[in-house]
C-alpha cells in the first residue's frame, strides 16, 4: 500500500464514492479514499426493508445524539448517520427526490454562478437509471449493472394498496398527485425508490463497487480521517488512524473532505480550519480564520400523525410470524414484497399554503404504524398490533439554522450537534397549515372509509397552541442535516466557494451535503450525489482532464 497518492478522499459516502469512481475512472490519478466504517456487503444494509436495523446499529451507523434543544422541550434529537462505505446512502430510508427547481435556482444566488437547477437536471440525467415497475419481473430479477448508473425504482406497483386509499384523498382535495409518483418538483404519489432488483442501490452499490478492482484505487475501510495536514496554506495530506494503526497519507494534488455535514466541519476544525477564538481554547492552532465552518446547519423537521384502520395495513403483515415468513419467501423467491421497499410509500411536495410560489411541504403516508420509543430503539420491526398508518410531513424549505462545533481536540469526542430547529418565525409559522393540511386529508371520504376509529389527534378540531405544542413535544429530525461548510462568493459568507475548494487553502475542497447554500426541498441523498458529480468534474477539468 503507498502512502503517496493523487487524491486523498475522506469519507466514503453518498458523494466520496462518486468521487472515487470518477478521479480514479481514467487510470491517471492514485487515488486513496478513506473510510472508519467497514464494508457494506452486509445482509441489511443490502435488503431494503433492514433500515429499521441499521436505524440504531453502532457497527454502521455513528448514532449521534444532538444537544437538547430548548424549542423542542429541552429534547435531545437522536440523529443517526451512516458509518460504512456507502456512508448515509446505505442506511438510508431510500426515497429518491431532487426537491424542487427554486432549490437549485437559490443556489445559483447564493453563489452568484450557474449551480442552477436547468445544469443541475443535466447531471441527474447524467447518472439516474431509471426502472419501471415491470423492470425486476421482465428481467427475470437480473437486471446487469449498468456501470457508474444510480438505479431509481419506479416501485409504485409494489406499494401497499393503501396507496390507492392516499391517492383518491388527494384527488378529492385536488392536490396535484399521480399514480406512478414524482421524484422532482411538485406532486404526491408513489415515491420512486433507490432499489435495484430489490435491493438497496447506495452510492457503494452504484459507485464504488464497479470501480474497486482499479489498481489505481485505494480504499482503506475502519481507518479514520484525524487531520488535514496543511503546510504553507497548502493541503498535503492527513493523518489517518485505522487497525490500531497510526499513518501519514500523502497528497499530490488535492485532499477532498467528504465525511457528511456532521464530520466534515468536525474535521476542519481539527485541522485548524474554523472559527480561532474556538479553536484557541482546545488548544489547536488556526491555520485560516474560517468562521462559517460548522455554521448555518440546516435539517428538515417533521411529525407523524397515527391513524387506525379498517382496513389490512403492513402491521398485519410485518407484525405476524406467518405474514414475515410469507414476505421473507416473497423476496427470496422473486426478490419482491415488503421486505424489497421502503416504509415510506406514499408521499411528494406539495403546496400547504395554496397561495405560496412555491411548494412548502413535504408528505409521508406510509401502511404501516408503530409507536414512537423513547430511546433510540425504532421499533419498525415490531409494528402495532392493530392495523395503522402514519400520515405526516415536514417544511421544505425552513431558514433555522445550527451549528456543529468539535468539544476538544481528541478526533474521537463527537462534536457538538446545537439544531436550533424552529429559531425562526417562518418556520413556526409554517407548522399549523401543514397540520391542517393532513387534517383535512384525514376528512376526506377515502381516508374516513378506512379509519376504524376516530384519531387521538383530531387535527381538525385542534387549535394552533396546542399542534404546536404537540409538534415541540413530538417533532423529530428527517435526517437531512446540511450547509455546514457551505459555499458562497467569499470567506466572509462560507466556507467553500463555487468550485468547493475551501477558501484560503490550497489543494482542498469539501465535497458532500455539508456545501448546499440552502437545504433541499425534499430528501437529501439525491441532490448531495448530483453536487459529487459536478464536484468531481471541477477536479478533472483543473488537473487537466
Ligand atoms: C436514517 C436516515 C434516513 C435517510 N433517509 C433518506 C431518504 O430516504 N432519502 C434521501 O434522499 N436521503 C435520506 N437520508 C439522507 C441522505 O442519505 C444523506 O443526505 C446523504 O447520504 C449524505 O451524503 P454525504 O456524502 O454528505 O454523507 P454520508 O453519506 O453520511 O457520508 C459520510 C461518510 O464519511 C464517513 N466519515 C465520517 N468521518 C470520517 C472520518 N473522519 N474519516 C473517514 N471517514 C469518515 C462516514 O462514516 C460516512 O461513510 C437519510 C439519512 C439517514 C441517516
Amino acid at each position: 500500500m503507498p502512502i503517496e497518492f493523487d487524491f486523498i478522499i475522506a469519507g466514503a459516502g453518498s458523494a466520496g464514492c462518486v468521487l472515487a469512481d470518477k478521479l480514479s475512472a481514467s487510470g491517471e490519478y492514485s487515488v486513496a479514499l478513506v473510510e472508519t466504517g467497514s464494508s457494506d456487503k452486509k445482509f441489511w444494509i443490502q435488503t431494503p426493508i433492514g433500515y429499521g436495523i441499521t436505524y440504531t446499529d453502532p457497527k454502521v451507523n455513528w448514532c449521534f445524539t444532538a444537544a437538547p434543544d430548548s424549542a423542542l422541550k429541552n429534547r435531545s434529537l437522536y440523529w443517526p448517520r451512516g458509518k460504512v462505505l456507502g456512508g448515509s446512502s446505505s442506511i438510508n430510508a431510500l426515497v429518491y427526490h431532487r426537491g424542487q427547481m427554486q432549490d437549485y435556482d437559490d443556489w445559483a444566488l447564493a453563489t452568484n454562478t450557474s449551480w442552477n437547477y436547468k445544469n443541475a437536471e443535466k447531471i441527474y440525467e447524467s447518472f439516474e437509471e431509471r426502472l419501471e415497475p415491470n423492470s425486476v419481473v421482465q428481467s427475470n430479477h437480473n437486471i446487469p449493472e449498468p456501470v457508474n448508473k444510480l438505479s431509481v425504482f419506479n416501485a409504485s406497483a409494489d406499494y401497499h394498496n393503501l396507496k390507492h386509499d392516499f391517492q383518491d384523498a388527494f384527488s378529492e382535495l385536488n392536490l396535484t398527485s399521480s399514480s406512478q409518483g414524482f421524484f422532482a418538483g411538485e406532486g404526491l404519489g408513489p415515491y420512486w425508490l433507490t432499489t435495484r432488483n430489490g435491493k438497496r442501490c447506495s452510492s457503494a452499490s452504484a459507485f464504488l463497487h464497479p470501480a474497486a478492482s482499479r489498481p489505481n484505487l485505494y480504499i482503506l475501510t475502519e481507518t479514520s480521517a484525524t487531520k488535514i495536514n496543511i503546510r504553507n496554506k497548502r493541503a498535503v495530506g492527513i493523518e489517518v488512524t485505522g487497525k490500531n494503526k497510526k499513518r501519514t497519507l500523502k497528497a499530490r494534488r488535492e485532499v477532498i473532505v467528504a465525511a457528511g455535514a456532521v464530520n466534515s466541519p468536525q474535521l476542519l476544525q481539527l485541522s485548524g480550519i474554523g472559527g480561532s477564538h474556538h479553536l484557541n481554547t482546545l488548544g489547536i492552532k488556526p491555520i485560516v480564520e474560517h468562521p462559517h465552518v460548522g455554521q448555518h446547519l440546516q435539517d428538515h423537521l417533521g411529525i407523524n400523525y397515527f391513524f387506525k384502520s379498517k382496513k389490512p395495513t403492513l402491521n398485519n403483515t410485518l407484525g405476524s410470524w406467518p405474514g414475515r415468513l410469507r414476505s421473507g419467501i416473497q423476496y427470496i423467491a422473486r426478490r419482491r414484497g415488503p421486505l424489497s421497499l421502503s416504509v415510506n410509500q406514499v408521499g411528494g411536495l406539495v403546496r400547504a399554503d395554496p397561495q405560496t410560489a412555491h411548494v412548502d411541504t413535504q408528505l409521508y403516508c406510509n401502511p404501516v404504524s408503530y409507536q414512537p420509543a423513547d430511546t433510540n430503539a425504532r421499533k419498525l420491526t415490531q409494528p402495532d398490533s392493530y392495523p395503522g398508518f402514519i400520515m405526516g410531513f415536514n417544511p421544505c424549505r425552513p431558514t433555522s439554522e445550527g451549528a456543529i462545533t468539535i468539544r476538544s481536540n481528541n478526533p474521537n469526542d463527537a462534536p457538538e450537534i446545537r439544531t436550533n430547529y424552529l429559531s425562526t418565525g417562518h418556520d413556526l409559522n409554517a407548522i399549523v397549515g401543514m397540520a391542517k393540511l393532513i387534517g383535512k386529508i384525514q376528512d376526506t371520504q377515502a381516508i374516513q372509509n378506512i379509519l376504524s376509529e376516530a384519531p387521538d389527534m383530531d387535527l381538525t378540531n385542534l387549535g394552533e397552541d396546542q399542534i404546536i405544542e404537540d409538534f415541540r413535544s413530538r417533532a423529530s429530525t428527517v435526517y437531512h442535516p446540511c450547509g455546514t461548510c457551505r459555499m458562497g462568493t467569499s470567506i466572509k459568507n462560507s466556507v467553500v466557494n463555487p468550485e468547493l475548494k475551501v477558501h484560503g487553502v490550497n489543494g482542498l475542497r469539501v465535497i458532500d451535503a455539508s456545501v448546499f447554500p440552502n437545504i433541499t426541498s425534499a430528501n437529501t441523498n439525491a441532490p448531495t450525489i448530483m453536487v459529487a458529480h459536478q464536484g468531481a468534474r471541477f477536479i478533472l477539468s483543473d488537473h487537466g482532464s
